[in-house]
Order: structure tokens, then sequence, then C-alpha cells
């Protein structure tokens, strides 16, 4: 799909025209926050503002990384990984995480969901054997009678122990997107209500 320019369009009724101006907003994903810069198309006459799909999207993928890189989440592809070396299916995996649809999982591996931090300490924790092999038998789940040497062996960080004990990410672990205004970034327009 190609990108649609409102630039220098004329905005119906009101006489004005469009030009890209730039704001930052803070985007909420999963809980979490990251103040991004967005794009947008603006009235010069009235202050109408358009966004195009391309720019939410843009939006909300700098968020996304954002906050992966602030709170130290695992990549969509690193959580199929982690799911694939236990030779465990989405549905399975989601068992082993107090019962998190497989929906759920496969949005993380295509990058479709950010998890949250409860929920990526989960995952990371199914790396320790003791806590796999217990969260299995809570679960329902058979494991692989071979397990990768790799997933058994490696070892268990500190976040992993602690998350052992932690409670069901519940559906907080659903990105949820949530756009509101960065708190300095305001221009008191409200055009879309001065429409006629
Ligand atoms: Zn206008």
């Amino acid at each position: 799909m190609s990108e649609i320019s409102l630039e220098g369009h004329a905005h119906r009724g009101c006489g004005g025209r469009y030009t890209a101006r730039t704001d930052e907003v803070q985007i909420k994903v999963s809980g979490m926050a990251a103040t991004v810069e967005r794009t947008r198309y603006e009235c010069d006459h009235c202050g109408d503002a358009q966004y195009t799909v391309e720019q939410r999207d843009q939006a909300e993928q700098r968020a996304v990384e954002s906050i992966r890189t602030t709170y130290g989440l695992m990549t969509p592809r690193e959580i199929r990984r982690l799911r694939e070396s236990l030779g465990l299916t989405p549905e399975q995996f989601g068992h082993l995480l107090y019962g998190t649809p497989r929906g759920v999982v496969e949005g993380w591996e295509r990058g479709r969901y950010l998890q949250n931090q409860d929920a990526d300490a989960l995952m990371r924790s199914l790396t320790d054997r003791a806590t796999l092999e217990r969260r299995a038998s809570r679960g329902g789940v058979t494991l692989p009678v071979v397990v990768p040497p790799e997933a058994a062996t490696r070892a268990a960080t500190s976040a992993a122990t602690s998350a052992a004990t932690a409670q069901a990410p519940g559906w907080d672990a659903v990105a949820v997107m949530e756009v509101v205004p960065a708190p300095d970034s305001g221009n008191g327009h409200h055009p879309a209500a001065a429409e006629p």
C-alpha cells in the first residue's frame, strides 16, 4: 500500500489546506507508555487534524520498539525460538503461562501484541527446568520426552526465579493501544467540534 498524502490538499467546506506537522504523543501499550513523534496533516485554517493509516502504524511501531527496549522485553523472534526450543505448540506454551490463549501467544510471536513485564518474566522462567516441569504439570501439558540440552541448561536468571511465583498475566498481557497527547504537546485545538 502506498503512502496516502494529504499534503497541500484542500479541506472541503473550510477553504484551508493540509500540511504535515509532527507532534509528540504518549502511546500506551499493555500498560506501558512511550512518548514518540507522530506526524499528522493539519488544516492551516481550522486546525482539523487527519492521520493516515501509515502515520498511526508508524507511531505505534515506534512506541512498541521504545517500550521493548526500555523494559528489556523479548522480541517476537526470541519468543518463538524459546517456545520451539522447548518443543511446545503455541497452545501448550500458553497453558504453561497460566492459560494464556493461543491467539495471544501467536500475537506475541508475530509482533501483533506486546507482552507486559510479568508475561515476559514468566516466559523466561520456563528456561529453568524445575519451573518448566512444575508449570507443565499444573497446566496439564505433557512435555516432549527429549528436551534440547540448550533449553534445559540455560541458566535461570534471578528474574526467572522470582517470576516463578508471579501471578497470571491475565488480559493486560494483550496489547491495548491507548493514545493520549504528551503532557507538553497540546495546542489547544479541538477543531472537530467546531466543524459544521
Ligand atoms: Zn479546515
